[in-house]
């Protein structure tokens, strides 16, 4: 007991770190060492004494054409300054002023303030020193760590620097791509509009496939540059930014940053004197990326030239190198070829006065078709071969075999056990599901994505989470997979794992076929995800659907309000908005096939055939605040899976009847046709329940309603004053003919609750007692109410029974120069509330806010007073709750 309440408060505590304490390993400790020691560790790390030494670009690297577009050289506009702060992460941390994005999104005005700061510095060529101070923590990289090796770095800056370097940062990376400079097909890191790693990993991986299934040969050497970021010389940045021809306004800017850059580090214990950064780049910094990724681009500039790519089918010429920031990988086609770029590499690495790491690098040589043990070295430095030891590059696992088994494999074992740890913790089910919502499938995303997984074995995995999905929500294993992951009528806050497999996959291969990249988009490899489903497939379909909703609109599929009432037109969307529309189509397939299972299923699809009711949408904040049995009641009641006698005789042969009355006693016969429950008044208890609730929300607006200043005598066409400068009200938007109870404010009610109800007789004379009576004298308007909660099934039944009821009364009213309304009422005995009831609270003018409250109330009334009498089932006597 004491360890359940640990782990709960543990988790209200803080749900997202409960979660990384869950699923990765525990990363702890402190760092033991004096102030003089690190700081004596920071002076020799950052210590660089060719630092003024000029690095004149190689001689034979390729000329580049002069910019056909220029450069923007002028001081910051403000579109460009609010820009950026409008797309800065709200959560990035703030630097040593303690100044976060907040205050500048959330003030205009001391952003302008800023602005104009920013435009003096330009102008003045004069970095302020607080732009150019970084305050930094050291964060353990594994458990007990102490030493020094053992830490991660991480600095921050203030953000007002952060803002100005990030604007020229897209100026420059606006330029480089314009004018062609940055080779996208090599180099893809920081050049928007391209997801360059998984491009960059799909593309090598694609391309090792193909050489093993057409018996080539094909020589691929992943290269480790040994503390890239941390020893790239700033003189390299500046040769680049030469080369680039980069205007010297710029130039000068951000040499004058970098010039005097520092940092200093704070520890438990104290914080180390000011460092100067002579040698690499910041972390965190806005400019530094893209000063790295021109520098990384010389260097293989200068040396691509040596060797050719791989020629394909198509005539293209794959290139020979791949880069993704300090990653670059060499793939050729011969020995002689490979042996040369390595050559070169190195030649201009050292150069660049940084160094290659042969121990950290590997090789895979394919010999027609086979994986052979060829064998490259840097230097005298052999680098080990994949069967030697395997590699992980670009976020993806290579070994010998060449193949994703293990990877698929390991994944398997892994969910397997996230779920088994999930399920160890002590916290209720629900807390359970939402550890898998927000844990799990989060961190098994991207293997699913990158990796050739086929659906057969996604679908298995999903199988193992749905099995434990089951049994955290305490519902059966026989309820069917669309109660827990369809969009149909009660909709969970759940998700499936194959359909979020499907749309990784499309998204990715959107990607790959929509590439920036000509090199990728001519030779857009098709993912292999197994025979029964195939993402090339799917976008070729999701494509032809949404050009052809182009031309016709689109067709409604089923009734489940799969929703693509307006959109965009395909043809005039751009590439990321198609991909989203293609993700969004498959998403819909996937639920028209759902749909189109769950009717043909007799007892688990009822739901299908619920033509007048609205659908309830359970959020993670309702499923928060819900009670556990409420949940599992709620689940099991609207796909009839609740162990009820007929369903027990189904199950296990046992005595199918009622305990009250000895009639066959399924769901519907306990909970809406019992006679004896009827007699009991069990139903009618039900009953007003629910009435109390319609009728107090009516109530609230009908004293509402008659406490508002008089109504204008000319309604409803009646001229509203308008304040100059005030925007005249919308008409339309409250159309005045729907909100009845405004025309009037002598609006009296009547509801058969507690007393009986005896109708207004300067109205009709009737022993009839409807729920309820609504109605103005000076309207001479009438609304009788009157309230049903049925099986969800006879909602319509129900309302054309108490429609005819009211016939004649109505009749007489009318008679009697009263504009009379009858107003059939239902609420589902499951808590899902009828169109007629919404429509109700709608034409009394009882919309958003209070309308949803007041659906939740009723729906919640019906539903739990449901669950009593479900729990009263084999009680002969009855006391209501
Ligand atoms: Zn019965």
């Amino acid at each position: 007991m004491y360890f359940l309440e640990q782990t709960r408060t543990r988790f209200y505590k803080d749900p997202f770190k409960f979660l990384k304490s869950l699923f990765t390993k525990e990363k702890s400790g402190a760092l033991k060492t004096t102030k003089k020691d690190l700081e004596e560790h920071l002076r020799t790390t950052n210590f660089d004494s060719k630092r003024h030494e000029h690095l004149a670009i190689p001689s034979d690297i390729p000329p580049i054409e002069p910019p056909e577009h220029h450069i923007e050289t002028s001081p910051p506009t403000w579109k460009e300054v609010e820009n950026t702060v409008r797309r800065a992460r709200t959560a990035s941390a703030p630097g040593p002023n303690g100044v976060p994005y907040k205050v500048y999104k959330n003030a205009p005005d001391v952003l302008r303030f800023l602005w104009r700061l920013m435009r003096t510095a330009w102008k003045n060529k004069i970095i302020p020193k607080v732009w150019r101070r970084a305050g930094g923590v050291l964060i353990p990289k594994e458990k007990d760590a102490v030493n020094i090796s053992q830490f991660r770095p991480i600095s921050l800056l203030n953000v007002e620097g952060k803002i100005f370097f990030r604007v020229i940062a897209q100026r420059m990376a606006e330029y480089l791509q314009r004018n062609a400079y940055v080779d996208t097909s090599v180099q893809k890191a920081g050049i928007s509009g391209f997801s360059g790693c998984l491009e960059h990993s799909s593309m090598i991986w694609h391309q090792i496939q193909m050489a093993k299934v057409e018996k080539r040969d094909l020589h691929v050497v992943f290269l480790d540059l040994a503390n890239a970021f941390g020893s790239v010389p700033h003189e390299l940045l500046w040769s680049a930014f030469r080369f680039f021809h980069i205007p010297d306004t710029i130039t000068t800017l951000v040499k004058s940053y970098f010039q005097d850059l520092q940092f200093c580090f704070t520890t438990s214990e104290f914080t180390t004197s000011w460092q100067c950064l002579n040698v690499g780049i910041m972390a965190g910094c806005t400019i530094s990326p893209l000063a790295f990724i021109m520098a990384m681009e010389v260097i293989i500039r200068s040396s691509k030239w040596v060797a050719g790519g791989q020629r394909v089918d198509s005539g293209f010429r794959l290139p020979p190198l791949r880069a993704y920031m300090d990653d670059i990988t060499t793939l050729t086609t011969t020995v002689p070829c490979t042996r040369r770029l390595l050559r070169k590499l190195e030649e201009n690495i050292s150069w660049a006065r940084m160094k290659i790491k042969p121990s950290k690098s590997r090789s895979i040589s394919i010999v027609k078709g086979v994986l052979s043990d060829l064998k490259f070295f840097i230097g005298d430095d052999q680098i080990p071969t994949v069967s030697e030891q395997p590699v992980k590059s670009l976020g993806r696992w290579y070994d010998a075999s060449l193949k994703d088994k293990d990877q698929v494999q390991q994944l398997r074992k892994d969910i397997s056990s996230s779920l088994q740890s999930i399920d160890n913790t002590q916290l209720p089910g629900k807390l359970k599901a939402w550890c898998l919502q927000f844990g799990l499938l989060p961190r098994v995303l991207w293997p699913l994505a990158v990796y050739e997984v086929p659906i057969s074995t996604v679908e298995k995995m999903e199988r193992g989470v749905t099995g434990y999905l089951k049994k955290w929500l305490g519902v059966p294993r026989c309820l069917t997979t669309i109660g827990l992951y369809g969009d149909g009528v009660l909709k969970l806050p759940l998700t499936s794992l194959t359909e979020e497999f499907k749309c990784s996959k499309t998204r990715l291969q959107m990607t790959l076929n929509e590439s920036r990249d000509p090199v990728v988009s001519n030779n857009a490899p098709t993912l292999a995800t197994g025979r029964k489903w195939r993402p090339g497939k799917a976008v070729q379909e999701a494509t032809a659907a949404l050009r052809h909703a182009d031309i016709v609109g689109h067709v409604q599929q089923g009734r489940g309000g799969l929703g693509l009432t307006s959109r965009a037109a395909w043809s005039k969307a751009t590439a990321p908005e198609r991909r989203k529309m293609v993700v969004q189509e498959v998403r819909h397939q996937e639920e028209a096939a759902r749909w189109a299972k769950a009717v043909s299923l007799s007892k688990q699809g009822q739901w299908t055939r619920w033509d007048s009711v609205e659908k309830r949408k359970i959020s993670w904040k309702d499923l928060w605040a819900m009670e556990a049995r409420r949940l599992s009641f709620s689940i099991r009641a609207t796909y009839d899976v609740l162990p009820t006698p007929v369903n027990l005789h189904q199950w296990y042969g046992e005595d199918p009847d009622c305990a009250l009355c000895s009639m066959p006693a399924n769901l519907r016969h306990i909970l809406t046709g019992c006679k004896t429950s009827l007699t009991q008044g069990r139903y009618t208890w039900r009953h007003n329940q629910v009435l109390k609730n319609l009728a107090s929300a009516l109530e609230d607006k009908r004293a509402a309603t008659n406490s508002l200043p008089p109504p204008a005598a000319s309604h409803p066409l009646r001229t509203n004053f308008v304040r100059e400068g005030a925007k005249p009200p919308k008409r339309g938007s409250t159309p005045l003919e729907r909100d009845q109870l405004r025309l009037a404010r002598d609006w009296k009610m009547l509801a058969d609750i507690g007393r009986q109800l005896v109708f207004p007789p300067e109205i009709a004379t009737t022993t009839l007692r409807p729920d309820m009576v609504l109605w103005s004298r000076s309207l001479k308007k009438v609304f009788i109410i009157e309230l049903t909660v049925p099986w969800e099934d006879s909602v319509d039944e129900a309302y054309e029974r108490k429609h005819l009821r009211y016939a004649d009364l109505a009749a007489e009213a009318r008679h009697h120069g009263w504009n009379t309304e009858v107003r059939p009422v239902e609420v589902g005995c499951r808590g899902f509330v009828a169109t007629s009831t919404t429509r109700l609270l709608r034409d009394l003018g009882i919309k958003g806010q209070s309308q949803r409250s007041a659906i939740k109330a009723v729906s919640e009334a019906a539903e739990g007073s449901s669950q009593w009498l479900w729990m009263k089932r084999k009680d002969p006597s009855w006391a209501p709750k």
